[in-house]
């Protein structure tokens, strides 16, 4: 899990990254996202809606309409706009809010578009104000407004724009300034994907990698990755290290147990960060309410970090509770971490 914070925090962007095929010569890195919306496993809603606009928007020959994305890291965001892509035949440009420092940087990407492109822009809420206000021209008319000259020389100049779609992706929907979020027609939450489902990703992956495992192995796995295809895939390939080297090369329920605990994982899929928080809050600020910055300050971790990766799991699994007032471990977070349940007031 800990990766996955790295992963995703420490990504300083690039501005932009064209989806491209393997050139003849190079090793083709071998990826396990799906490319076409039928392999999609899981978050049904979200599939149906997108499978509706695709087939609508291809038999009136239009551009999809632009998307937005919101939910914790590692749940399939940039997958779909991946199959969006593959689905509408359009290029992918892939670009990140705060990758687009000044307008001129959207501009450059905006212009180069050609009819049905697919534009993905990740963390699309930590896209600086200045940026944002050429985007909502763009989305609206397919159009970028330059302006020459300042006070009463100002003139404007319009520039059209090929059609393309917008794919936005967030992890905190509520921090989208409101012209922004209303230029979206498509709007889907992911959320954390149940044991069935992590199942079916775990097995496809393991097929991927050419890698045996059992029922059991992958149901085990499934159950402790955090309800995250991120988690599960990363998770899959600490497991197969571990059966190599230290086993047959097959996977099985205690292959997965004996790798997951090296790893930190617990029975419930926690990792080692999940426990210092919860413990930070039982055992510096007697289980709460405490403010998110106090946790962060006393875990010396960032506040991004605690609220977009670690939150939304406890959340969901009911080890924590957001009160006005601040965080609060639940009585599930005594029980697991072994306190004392009647060492708390509620
Ligand atoms: P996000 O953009 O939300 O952070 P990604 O789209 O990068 O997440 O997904 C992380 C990884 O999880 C991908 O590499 C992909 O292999 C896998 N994945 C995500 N969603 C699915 C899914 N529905 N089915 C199979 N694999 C998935």
């Amino acid at each position: 899990m800990t990766d996955d914070i790295l992963t995703h925090r420490s990504q300083t962007p690039t501005l932009l990254s064209r989806d491209r095929l393997p050139v003849d010569g190079e090793p083709e890195i071998l990826s396990l996202r799906p490319t076409r919306i039928d392999e999609y496993i899981g978050q049904a809603e979200a599939v149906e809606t997108l499978k509706i606009a695709i087939e609508a928007a291809q038999m009136r020959e239009e551009p999809l309409d632009h998307v937005l994305f919101h939910g914790p890291p590692g749940l399939g965001k940039t997958t779909l706009a991946h199959i969006i892509a593959n689905e509408m035949g359009g290029r992918l440009t892939i670009t990140s809010g705060p990758a687009l420092e000044k307008g001129g940087d959207l501009i450059g990407i905006l212009t180069h578009l050609e009819e049905g492109d697919i534009l993905f822009v990740d963390e699309i809420h930590r896209t600086p104000k200045t940026v944002e206000e050429f985007l909502y021209p763009a989305m609206e008319d397919f159009a970028v407004d330059f302006v020459f000259d300042k006070g009463v020389h100002a003139r404007s100049h319009r520039f059209r724009l090929n059609r393309f779609t917008l794919v936005g992706a967030t992890t905190r929907v509520g921090l989208l300034t409101a012209p922004l979020r209303d230029r979206f027609g498509i709007f889907r939450s992911l959320d954390f994907y149940n044991t069935d489902d992590l199942v079916k990703i775990t097995t496809r992956s393991a097929a991927l990698l050419e890698t045996a495992i059992t029922e059991e192995g992958a149901m085990e796995l499934a159950r402790r990755s955090r309800g995250t295809p991120r988690i599960v895939n990363r998770l899959l390939k600490r497991v197969r290290d571990y059966s190599q080297v230290r086993g047959d090369g097959s996977i099985g329920f205690s292959t997965v147990s004996a790798a997951l605990a090296l790893e930190g994982v617990d029975e419930a899929g926690l990792t080692p960060l999940d426990r210092r928080y919860i413990q930070t809050i039982i055992t510096f600020y007697s289980g709460g309410p405490v403010g998110i910055e106090a946790i962060a300050a006393t875990l010396q971790e960032e506040t991004d970090t605690l609220v977009d990766v670690v939150e939304p799991y406890l959340l969901k699994i009911g080890m924590i509770v957001r009160t006005s007032t601040g965080r609060k471990a639940a009585e599930a977070a005594y029980r697991h971490l072994g306190f004392r349940v009647q060492q708390k007031i509620f």
